[in-house]
């Protein structure tokens, strides 16, 4: 056992010895105890400041400059080192059906620095939505280490739809998903406007996956009616138009219901220029791009390995590519979330899929912020203040977690991660705690590493390993909207 008063360079703590299930510092976390981050450069949304940041239990009790060490504290030098907020992930599947369970899906959030999951609840058959939260719910008091929030994946959208609003944000979990790739969105049109009118009284955030599904349909159609059902015409199986004409129609739904919605894993130049409008006029629209669309293009849909990289949207032209870091870079791009989708590489290159038959998306959670890190802040200018922006604290505003989580301040939760600028280190499969057994960026450098990282007010990653127990995580709760 280490001393209680002994000081611990930050990122060489771990030492030697630890694994999961053994936690280095057991009193860390509990009422009383004390970390104090030392001498860091405590990077915010609104600014950096030179400050030693004091957190007491589980919360941050004070940042300023020259604290003194209270007698029993732990204290991390951070010289050198990068304070953050730790990451805000809204978008994850951690749930039943992908590779990875909570536990894996936290270790792989923790070791890349975030420290808070949003994942869906999705009904199963004959289960109502609240249920499904609730099932969810014991899931992450056995499961998680990492923090995580829950969306409702909701449809059709009926009167049971409209009853389950109120409760969600009784439960502290207001936020729902819909889908338009669904063939019957259209169909539903009025009964999603009811819904989303219901939402914006409730205070309830709207997830919207924007791909016109009847536009897709006819696509596969086509593409089917003449032989061409290979994963080799994924991309035109899944037109730039789709994804256009949808969005437009979420960004008119939002103005004119004037219900907060949220668009995920936007891909497109043209998708993102069809949101300017509704941002300008102060709408709550508020738009997401993923790692795969900052940082491949879709030349990686042909060749040997192109299934690996199928994706909902799929992979667009360099210019988009270009567009979406931009936009990220610029703040017309609110959030960079994973949309983690972990499979197996054996998954993935399964000969029976089809364009009309898919098994999309990628792991991604424990690089996405090394990534943006060293291709953003790195390499294209991204302010230090513009990635916390990006990765922490608007998710935290949009879903109802700011000031409590987001924020390096008095009286947020302890979740910081402290960051080595300087650190390289290659991206590899193998070293991804994620249950998924290959990565889209294999051999990839990086500059930049979280290498210590602190879940509220317990040390959860020590030089790259987590040492946080399953079962530590908690369901956030979450206040409703109040735009
Ligand atoms: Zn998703």
């Amino acid at each position: 056992m280490p001393s209680r008063r002994e000081v611990v360079k930050a990122g060489v703590l771990a030492g030697s010895g630890f694994v999961l299930g053994r936690p280095y510092f057991p009193g860390v976390g509990q009422p009383g105890s004390e970390i104090l981050i030392r001498g860091g450069r405590v990077v915010n949304a609104d600014g950096v400041v030179e400050a030693d940041v004091r957190i007491r239990g589980e919360t941050i009790a004070e940042v300023g400059r020259g604290l003194r060490a209270t007698e029993g504290a732990t204290v991390l030098e951070a010289r050198g080192r990068l304070v953050m907020p730790g990451g805000v992930d809204p978008h994850t599947h951690l749930h039943p059906g992908f590779a990875d369970d909570m536990t894996s899906g936290s270790m792989a959030a923790l070791a890349g620095g975030i420290t808070s999951v949003g994942t869906f609840a999705t009904p199963a058959r004959g289960e109502a939505p609240m249920e499904a939260v609730a099932r969810m719910e014991g899931v992450v008091a056995r499961e998680a280490i990492a923090d995580v929030f829950l969306h409702a994946s909701v449809w059709p959208p009926g009167p049971e739809l409209l009853a389950t609003l109120p409760a969600l944000v009784e439960k502290g979990q207001p936020s729902i998903k819909m889908y338009m790739v669904r063939a019957d969105f259209g169909a539903q049109l009025e009964a999603v406007v009811r819904v989303l009118e219901a939402a914006r009284e409730a205070g309830v955030v709207t997830m919207i996956h924007c791909e016109d599904g009847v536009l897709l349909a006819a696509a596969v159609r086509r593409l089917t009616a003449a032989g061409s059902t290979g994963l080799e015409h994924y991309a035109a199986s899944r037109p730039l138009i789709a994804e256009v004409v949808a969005t437009q129609q979420a960004a008119a739904l939002c103005e004119s219901t004037r219900a907060p919605m949220h668009i995920v894993h936007l891909s497109s130049a043209r998708a993102l220029d069809a949101c300017r409008p509704a941002r300008a006029a102060g709408l709550p629209l508020s738009i997401e791009t993923r790692p795969l669309f900052i940082h491949l293009t879709e030349e990686k849909l042909s060749g040997p390995d192109a299934r690996l990289f199928v994706g909902q949207p799929p992979l667009r032209p360099r210019s988009d590519v270009d567009a979406m870091m931009r936009g990220l870079i610029d703040g017309s791009i609110d959030i960079l979330a994973t949309d983690h989708a972990p499979w197996t590489r054996e998954q993935k290159m399964d000969p029976a899929l089809t364009i009309a038959r898919v098994r999309p998306g990628a792991s991604d959670l424990q690089f996405m912020l090394p990534m943006l890190f060293s291709e953003g802040v790195g390499k294209r200018g991204m302010t230090l203040e513009r990635f916390v922006a990006a990765t922490s604290t608007n998710a935290a505003r949009i879903f109802g977690l700011f000031p409590r989580k987001g924020v390096i301040r008095a009286g947020a939760d302890a979740d910081v991660a402290i960051w080595d600028p300087k650190h390289e280190a290659p991206v590899l499969a193998a070293n991804d705690l994620s249950k998924s057994d290959y990565s889209p960026y294999e051999g990839w450098r990086v500059t930049g590493w979280p290498e210590t990282v602190i879940r509220r007010g317990a040390i959860a990653v020590s030089a790259g390993r987590v040492v946080a127990l399953p079962g530590t995580g908690r369901l956030v709760r979450r206040e409703r909207w109040q735009g």
